[in-house]
């Protein structure tokens, strides 16, 4: 089955509703508008700009998607900070990352937490991307395909198959996210196809082979397009290089 390629801008803690604005607007000067017929792409801002975002994106009919980098447990509550599923849906969301290296390593998140998020999303209709990953001690023992097909079955718990099928999975080893240090193509294809594979022993062939798997981990324009023609890399999510309006479209083009 061909799927259609996914890059994803992940902004982290950066830029205001302001910034947020002019990032968005060089993107859609950027890349017309029939761009999207082949590749996806999708902005994760700061809660605190997906207003701004789906402002623009909706008044100008933009096929530019967005979604958030973190989604509570819960639907509502006594939970100060969060932000709910139901929330993010109300916004418009399409995707939420979860599991991102940085949300397991400064706030602690299990595998536990991560899945009950995934299932928050799925159960208000946001794409979560399921972030798995190893750090570099994983790697270096030679864990990293274990490592990543653990947090992914863990993350997935639950899920039906049919709602796996429309999971995206971002495998981003942690040495290699804001560090310069990509993974050689052939390193993330070897993981990306552990993945599939994995998917494909848990689900299915027909749920593997739908499933969006990304690469992440210092994705630039001068390296993606051999990412991406990795058979089983179905495009990128881009942290550093995705806060810069003309690398980022390049990036894109180039996808
Ligand atoms: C990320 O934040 O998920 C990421 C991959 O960051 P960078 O592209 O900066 O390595």
């Amino acid at each position: 089955m061909a799927r259609k390629p996914l890059i994803v801008g992940n902004w982290k803690m950066n830029l205001n509703h302001l910034e947020a604005i002019a990032l968005v607007q060089k993107i859609a000067f950027a890349l017309p508008e029939k761009y999207y017929a082949k590749v996806d792409v999708a902005v994760l801002p700061p809660f605190t700009d997906i207003r701004s975002v789906q402002t623009l994106t909706d008044g100008d009919k933009l096929s530019l998607t967005y979604g958030a980098q973190d989604v509570s447990p819960h639907d509502s509550g006594a939970y100060t900070g969060d932000v709910s599923g139901l929330m993010l849906a109300k916004l418009g969301c399409t995707f939420v990352t979860i599991g991102h290296s940085e949300r397991r390593e400064y706030h602690a998140e299990t595998d536990e937490l991560v899945n009950k998020k995934v299932r928050a999303a799925v159960k208000h209709g946001i794409t979560p991307i399921l972030c798995v990953g190893e750090k570099l001690e994983v790697r270096e023992a030679g864990e990293h395909h274990s490592h990543a097909t653990n947090q992914l079955i863990e993350g997935l718990k639950g899920l039906k198959a049919e709602q796996v099928k429309d999971v995206v999975v971002a495998y981003e080893p942690v040495w290699a996210i804001g560090t310069g240090k990509v993974a050689t193509p052939a390193d993330a294809e070897e993981v990306c196809k552990t993945i599939r594979m994995a998917l494909a022993e848990k689900y299915g062939d027909e749920v593997a082979s739908a499933v969006r798997v990304l690469y992440g981990g210092s994705v630039k324009s001068g390296n993606v397009g051999e990412l991406v023609a990795c058979e089983n890399i179905d495009g990128a999510l881009v942290g550093g290089a995705s806060l810069d309006g003309d690398e980022f479209t390049k990036l894109c083009a180039l996808a």
